[in-house]
């Protein structure tokens, strides 16, 4: 349920309707907007309790019912564009942010090397995973903790800001202070005592869609991350299983549009794990920037044959650069900045 309270209401009267949710066994979450504050009324059994309970309290401009399961995630909650500040980068506003960099971090100069140059062609943040979710037990799993130490030995390098995905809740203590933003993989998306655990860190963080997740559930899972005190939340469309077999996954870029409508929080496109091969990553590229998305984490490697992890879907240097120019050119028809 969500009350809207009115313009200049004292916040004696939004006491009141947390001190009144509080006593009728509900959560609150409260959305301190720039001309009114809008209070979330959380529950598993809200719908037991009659709106009239919060309409007539002074203050109260008006309380409507939430029928989509997720809350704070939704539009109703927060009307106003969610903007994620990475550094001086903001994910949701006019810049179109790229991020770019290796599936997984291999050495130093692998590293180094495709963040000079992806920075060079316009990539504000450097991703690189040292933790690597895998489907087989017996594939390379990325350096962990030595990883990390190089990401960071990057970052400070080349000024970029890192994002890095987070696989387990231990992990993260050493994270906070080397990673700009912590990825959650399509993997993890229901993994709720990590999504509690980034939520509670407060930094921004990426969001991907499970394999098989609908859009819903997936609003579901940003919910648990904004409940658990986080506001910086990026989603991050990268496809979903179907029974198409001639790309890694579907990229479903109508789950772009859906987003834009039903919630506040910026949406990127990751291309690479949908298409899983090199030659179709600027299409899917192109087509998400067309079709609005805020961003893209697209995956480059210095020498993509011999990479460690997704060297099949990894594009060179030189092909980055090319896909770079198209994006700006699309990008610029829209009105967007690079
Ligand atoms: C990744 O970004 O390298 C990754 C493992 O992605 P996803 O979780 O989307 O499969
Ligand atoms: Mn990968």
């Amino acid at each position: 349920m969500i009350v809207e309270m009115r313009r200049g209401a004292a916040k004696e009267q939004v006491d009141q309707v947390i001190a009144r949710a509080h006593k009728n066994g509900c959560e609150v979450q409260l959305n301190i907007g720039t001309d009114k504050t809008v209070v979330a009324i959380l529950g598993s059994d809200t719908g037991r309790i009659p709106t009239e309970l919060f309409a007539v309290l002074p203050g109260v401009e008006s309380v409507t019912r939430i029928m989509r399961p997720y809350k704070l995630a939704s539009r109703e909650f927060k009307d106003e564009q969610t903007l994620v500040h990475i550094g001086d980068i903001v994910v949701g506003g006019p810049q179109l942010v790229i991020m770019a960099g290796p599936c997984a971090i291999e050495s130093h100069e692998q590293l180094l090397k495709t963040a000079q140059h992806v920075q060079k062609a316009g990539a504000t943040i450097l991703r690189g995973g040292a933790y690597k979710p895998r489907t087989s037990p017996f594939s390379f799993q990325g350096l962990g903790e030595t990883g990390l130490g190089l990401l960071d030995d990057v970052r400070q390098k080349t000024g970029m800001p890192v994002i890095s995905e987070v696989t387990d809740p231990h992990h993260l203590d050493g994270m906070v202070g080397q990673v700009d933003v912590l990825q959650i993989g399509a993997r993890n998306m229901q993994n709720y005592s990590l999504l509690r655990a980034v939520g509670q860190t407060g930094k921004p963080c990426v969001l991907k869609r499970g394999l098989a997740a609908t859009v819903t559930e997936w609003l579901q899972a940003a919910d648990y991350l904004l409940a658990s005190g986080e506001s910086q939340v990026i989603l991050c469309e990268r496809g979903i299983r179907s029974f198409e077999t001639s790309t890694r996954f579907t990229l479903d870029i109508s789950s772009i549009g859906v987003i834009k409508q039903s919630s506040h929080l910026p949406i990127i496109v990751d291309p690479s794990h949908a298409a899983g091969h090199y030659q179709l990553v600027p299409t899917l590229a192109r087509a998400a920037v067309a079709a609005g998305a805020d961003g893209l984490l697209i995956e480059v490697h210095p020498d993509p044959a011999n990479a460690l992890s997704d060297g099949l879907q990894s594009l060179t240097f030189n092909d980055f650069t090319r896909l770079m120019g198209q994006i700006g050119a699309i990008a610029a028809a829209l009105g967007r900045t690079m």
